[in-house]
């Protein structure tokens, strides 16, 4: 199977920070507390657009960064969250973590969403710290990191158009002009052009994936178990394009060539006739195929649309892509009789959450220990250490997580440093 892979890095956003506000009322030199929240941030969420066929736009947008959450304000005003940031996917694009190799989602249907990224819960601010014991609490929580991703996106190619014509009249030299066309495909390490297929985009950014279609049909015809990817194949191929040897070199009538081949894509059965037909008029570049051409005209009776180019010079190719694009965006699939799957259109959504270990110690050569692991290090991304009664709360977390208890066990004794990310501290019995 043709797969479309990119890795992507994507990044919620942050949460705004709380902050430290007092009422101010007329002669009360410090009022109640009053700094806001802060907002969440964006999750990164992706949807499925149906009109998009491949992952080329990822290509060239490899980073998703979520904007934050704004900060908390004075009069307890709450930041504002900050909207989801949507990217356009194409349906059977699935979402896999990197790192754990976990599927994070199936994208399958229109307008299906997934969050990719989560965004930052808002830092609290002072106001929600009030206890009776302590009314003014100096005190307020940074936002919280979004969630960080590398991940895989992986999509099954399937053919949108289908090559066909007699051998030598350059199916082969058509499809690799016009899928080697953004020479960054090669720069990435990305094996686009597979024998019969090969990715194409447009000049106006819109992409489809081209196929030698009796190179497909032959490929079925040997291979085992290939038989419902092919069919799938077949489906979605919604345009034909045929191309004719215009030169006249070989001694053949391109007209005849024209029904020969129109003639067996009818024997196949698989509806292959009823796809709106693109005609190539190939090798233009040579004497003799105008006349050929003015002539073949003449003889067709079809209304199909003639395009006269050179896959050679490549004249007339830019003309040809975007009249094929135009043409898939207005032709729905063609079904044909097969049993439906079962594992068929609503795949599930995986929500996957990985387990945080809580932490782990380990003693550095200088005697230090270092303590590491999600929790400890979002809390300490989420406490202000310019504040007093922050840093207590933070060894109080700190306390609560057990992380004194299993650095008692470890042989920490009182004066030892400590360190969690940037921050050191002794090590206090
Ligand atoms: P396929 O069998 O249909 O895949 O045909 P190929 O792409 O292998 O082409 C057959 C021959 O025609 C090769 O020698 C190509 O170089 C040549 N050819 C393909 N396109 C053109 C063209 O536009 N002009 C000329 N002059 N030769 C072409
Ligand atoms: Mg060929």
């Amino acid at each position: 199977m043709f797969v479309d892979q990119v890795k992507v890095y994507v990044k919620g956003g942050d949460g705004g920070n709380g902050i430290v506000a007092y009422r101010r009322e007329k002669y009360v030199p410090k009022g109640g507390p009053a700094g806001g929240d802060g907002g969440n941030g964006a999750n990164v969420v992706f949807e499925v657009e149906e009109g998009l066929r491949t992952l080329m736009d990822f290509r060239y947008q490899r980073h998703f960064k979520a904007p934050r959450g704004e900060h908390g304000m004075s009069k307890n005003m709450h930041g504002k969250n900050a909207p989801d940031m949507v990217v356009k996917v194409p349906p059977g694009t699935v979402v896999i973590d990197d790192d754990t190799k976990e599927v994070i989602a199936d994208l399958v249907e229109h307008g299906q969403r997934a969050v990719i990224a989560k965004g930052g819960r808002g830092g609290r601010g002072n106001s929600r710290f009030a206890t009776p014991a302590n009314p003014a609490p100096e005190i307020a929580e940074n936002g919280e990191p979004g969630q960080e991703r590398n991940i895989v996106m992986e999509l099954k190619l399937l053919a949108d158009v289908g090559l066909v014509g007699f051998p030598s009249v350059g199916k082969s030299t058509l499809l690799s002009v016009v899928s080697a066309a953004r020479p960054k495909i090669a720069e990435y390490h990305f094996t686009t052009i597979v024998p019969n297929l090969g990715l194409v985009e447009t000049e106006d950014a819109r992409s489809f994936v081209m196929a030698d279609l009796p190179g497909l049909i032959e490929g079925a015809s040997e291979g085992v178990g290939l038989g419902h990817q092919f069919l799938r194949h077949i489906e979605r191929t919604r345009v034909i394009v045929h191309v004719i040897d215009m030169s006249g070199m070989e001694g053949r009538d391109p007209y005849e060539d024209f029904v020969t081949i129109n003639k067996e894509l009818k024997e196949y059965n698989l509806r292959l006739t009823e796809r709106p037909q693109i005609i190539v008029a190939n090798k233009m570049d040579m004497p003799e195929a105008e006349e050929n051409l003015q002539v073949f005209k003449t003889k067709m009776t079809e209304d199909f649309p003639v395009f006269p180019v050179s896959a050679l010079t490549r004249e007339g190719v830019r003309e040809l892509l975007f009249a094929v694009a135009d043409k898939i965006e207005q032709t729905p699939e063609f079904p044909l009789d097969h049993e439906e799957e079962e594992t068929g259109i609503h795949r599930v959504l995986y929500k996957h959450e990985v387990q945080r270990d809580e932490f782990t110690i380990t003693r550095e050569p200088d005697g230090s220990f270092v303590v590491s692991g999600f929790k400890v290090e979002r809390l300490f991304k989420m406490t202000d250490f310019n504040r007093e009664e922050s840093i207590r709360r933070f060894a109080r977390q700190l306390r609560s997580f057990g992380v004194d208890e299993a650095l008692r066990e470890k042989g920490a004794k009182d004066g030892d440093i400590v360190r969690i990310m940037e921050y050191e501290f002794e090590f206090v019995e």
